[in-house]
């Protein structure tokens, strides 16, 4: 078959993936929600036109999204998940033993229908006595609550449409609020290759609001820019600090005690562009 998707990146930039079938297509309240099966990546999900996961290569943005702070807070038993509808921070996040609540936020219920029929695999932590699945706005959800989690995990689409307000200064001062006195957060933060006009402007709104600021990177194929960036915004502990030697194997794919730390080292043109004045959001 010779029928090709293509997510448009820039104005002159298109990514193309050749698809098998077209598993579901449908406008949602929120956005447009396709699922494919394509050939390089096996399924996937597309909202709005951008690739949000794939079964073959999610285990690198989710194992990052999530084990990355979670080991980095000595004790986190109260969760929150902003976004992450699919279910793979979930799934990541209930493998350590410590968490006794995972709270997902999720303004759409229909991407967590789709990933429950068509990403299994994905969604399997979705049934869970530890979680609880909450069909809201996280935005909102985050102001109304007050030293409450250990750790909040932003896994929000890109800066448009409802997940806008998930990059701004207000919001990032919410997240602290919602978060205990030594609490920590990190959200997906954009590719410095190709978002390098909003990633000052996003870093400097966490920047605003927490002592503790660290962009880490980590290499996802079907992200435009492949180079992927997560911003931790912490309270009180610091990701480098993390005694790496006693991190457990959870039977990781990507993620490795020796990556949580190589994974803060940036390269110049990324730490530049952090040092570059920007406004927040
Ligand atoms: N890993 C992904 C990426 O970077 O492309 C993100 C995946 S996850 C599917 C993103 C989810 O955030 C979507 O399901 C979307 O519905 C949800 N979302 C967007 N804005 C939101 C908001 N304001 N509150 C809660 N969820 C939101």
């Amino acid at each position: 078959m010779n029928v090709w998707f293509y997510e448009e990146h820039k104005e002159n930039l298109r990514i193309s993936y050749r698809v098998k079938k077209v598993l579901a297509h449908k406008k949602t309240s929120y956005q447009e929600l396709v699922v494919l099966d394509m050939e390089n990546y096996g399924r996937t999900l597309v909202l709005d036109g951008a690739v949000q996961t794939t079964v073959r290569d999610e285990f690198i943005y989710h194992e990052m999204i999530a084990h990355v702070p979670l080991f980095t807070h000595p004790n986190p038993e109260k969760v929150l998940v902003i976004g992450g509808g699919d279910g793979g921070t979930v799934r990541e996040t209930l493998k350590h033993k410590e968490v006794k609540e995972v709270h997902l936020v999720e303004i759409d219920p229909e991407v967590v229908a789709a990933a429950r029929e068509y990403f299994p695999e994905i969604s399997s932590g979705l049934i869970n006595e530890r979680v609880h699945i909450h069909y809201t706005d996280g935005i909102k959800f985050v102001a109304e609550k007050e030293a409450a989690f250990d750790v909040i995990i932003v896994d929000s689409s890109d800066p448009v449409g409802p997940a806008v307000g998930l990059f701004g200064a207000e919001f990032y001062a919410n997240v602290a609020r919602a978060l205990k006195p030594d609490g920590l957060f990190v959200a997906q933060t954009e590719s410095p290759w190709g978002n390098e006009d909003i990633l000052p402007r996003i870093y400097a709104g966490i920047r605003a609001s927490f002592p503790i600021v660290r962009m880490y990177l980590a290499t996802v194929p079907t992200y435009p820019g492949w180079l992927w960036s997560f911003t931790l915004g912490s309270k009180k502990y610091d990701p480098l600090a993390v005694d790496v030697n006693r991190i457990p194997d959870l039977g990781f794919r990507y993620y490795t005690p020796e990556l949580h730390r190589a994974a803060f080292v940036l390269p110049r043109f990324v730490s530049q562009l952090l040092e570059s004045p920007a406004e927040p959001f």
